[in-house]
């Protein structure tokens, strides 16, 4: 009798009862694992370039007499201070993002206004990268925070410049398909390897360090940009680029905004 009316075994409202809330605190655990290991992560993430500074610092002293290495110095420092300032930044923004409260700054927009206004405001950079940043951008009405989206197309657009190659192009698109805004922001630059597509959404994950270093990375944009189209009720992914073609393909797809579809 007492094995029919065991908790994991029961059918009933009791049963369904307890299936939930095991499901519960085996998300909460999970959770728990995540933010542990992102608390590592920043910590080892944060000594690299303090260690660097550090360094710089010690040799202040010694190159006191040599204006020219004395020069390279302070500017290794600025831009290992800079690194560190991004971080720091990132995470402040992605600990913000816990607490957000989303629905009530959510407001009807169209997505091509937003895109057009991010592609203007990146053009100056991606000129100065010799880029160009093609747009083919019809009305869809979404659901969201004005911010949120400006900073999910920012930090894309960002990446295709930073990770692009001279004389290379963007192209920036958005249509609505049935109850989906889909927005394709495509590259001609260095690509994502096939190993490093997996973790890319990660926080820190960055494709290799050199890269990184070269563009003054911190691995968090990606993950920035996961939660924040998760918080708009969206999705983003990586595509592969078209058979023979090089560069990157990022997919952002957001739910029209309900009186839009009907
Ligand atoms: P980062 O601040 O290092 O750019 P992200 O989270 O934005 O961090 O990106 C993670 C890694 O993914 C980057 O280090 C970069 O190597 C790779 N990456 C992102 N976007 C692109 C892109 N458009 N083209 C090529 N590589 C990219």
């Amino acid at each position: 009798d007492y094995i029919e009316q065991s908790p994991v075994k029961r059918r009933d409202e009791l049963g369904e009862l307890s299936e939930g809330i095991m499901y519960m605190s085996r998300e909460i655990e999970q959770s728990f694992a995540r933010q542990k290991q992102f608390i590592g992560n920043i910590s080892h993430e944060f000594k690299t370039p303090l260690t660097s500074i550090m360094a710089y610092t010690d040799l202040l002293d010694m190159y006191q007499d040599d204006p020219a290495l004395l020069e390279e110095a302070r500017l290794n420092i600025r831009k290992e201070a800079d690194r560190l300032l991004e971080m720091v930044e990132k995470v402040l923004y992605l600990s913000a993002m816990e607490q957000y409260e989303f629905s009530q700054n959510a407001e009807t927009l169209d997505v091509s206004e937003t895109l057009s206004d991010v592609c203007s405001r990146m053009s100056g950079k991606a000129v100065q990268f010799g880029l160009r940043i093609d747009t083919e951008l019809q009305p869809a009405l979404v659901l969201a925070d004005r911010e949120s989206l400006m900073h999910i197309f920012l930090n894309l657009l960002d990446n295709a410049i930073k990770y692009n190659v001279e004389g290379g192009q963007i192209n920036v698109s958005c249509k609505a398909e049935g109850n989906q805004c889909v927005v394709v922001i495509r590259d001609t630059g260095i690509g994502i390897p096939q190993e490093a597509r997996a973790k890319l959404f990660e926080p820190f994950f960055t494709v290799s360090k050199d890269r990184a270093r070269l563009t003054g990375g911190t691995g968090l944009g990606l993950s920035l940009v996961k939660r924040l189209v998760e918080l708009q009720g969206g999705q983003v992914a990586l595509s592969s680029p078209p058979i023979g073609g090089q560069g990157t393909v990022f997919t952002v797809t957001l739910p029209i905004a309900p009186s839009a579809s009907a």
